[in-house]
């Protein structure tokens, strides 16, 4: 395992992750190496568990690849935010705030689809879509049957927009997580374990923007 160590007038030796993804050693200045290297290995579980956690900043820069809506595209400085076949164009200035509003129209368009399409199929009834800048959590459905989206879901690929579709639907029957609940999800999108797990690879859309 690498390590920085720097040394300094301390009693503690002490460690941390550098926002570089590399582990910094905090050790008093007479320390010997090998006591070091015996710290580090006793906490090289944490420091794993804090690497796996760990997500890399995600930037809009030119030449910045991004995925959106399960396309992978390259980002590319043009006058006006838009996609085609796999860039995104973004304005040099202004950036994340055109970013955003794009994202606002993919994500509406795109949930609203989803939304009536299993409405059809479902039977289900919902009252209106609002799409928000939630960080903390994907979607949600009120006791009038109103649902919200992030815009950060026009990121995911399709089968998972699909499957926060349907649950926010299978809300206005249910508002619990209950065996019931995930009984009516299970009948739309019958292998919705893996798309909730496959969504946590998606957390850096919660943090970005
Ligand atoms: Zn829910």
């Amino acid at each position: 395992m690498e390590y920085k160590v720097i040394r300094s007038k301390r009693k503690t030796v002490s460690m941390k992750l550098g926002s570089d993804g590399q582990a910094v050693v905090r050790a008093p200045l007479y320390m010997r190496d090998a006591e070091i290297a015996r710290f580090v290995e006793r906490h090289s579980g944490w420091l794993e568990k804090q690497l796996a956690r760990r997500v890399p900043p995600v930037r809009f820069a030119d030449g910045d690849r991004t995925e959106i809506c399960g396309r992978s595209l390259t980002v590319v400085s043009a006058k006006r935010a838009c996609i085609a076949e796999d860039t995104l164009f973004l304005p040099a200035e202004g950036r994340e705030k055109a970013l955003v509003s794009l994202l606002r129209k993919i994500a509406g368009e795109r949930m609203k689809r989803l939304l009536d399409r299993y409405s059809r199929e479902g039977g289900f009834s919902y009252r209106g879509l609002k799409i928000t800048s939630a960080r903390t959590r994907w979607g949600s459905c009120n006791s009038d049957g109103g649902i919200a989206f992030s815009f950060r879901t026009a990121f995911l690929p399709d089968a998972l927009a699909e499957y926060l579709a349907v649950h926010e639907l299978s809300h206005t029957l249910r508002m619990d997580h209950s065996a019931a609940f995930w009984k009516i999800v299970a009948q739309y999108i019958p292998d919705y374990k893996s798309r909730r797990k496959a969504l946590k690879g998606y957390h850096w859309a919660m943090e970005c923007l």
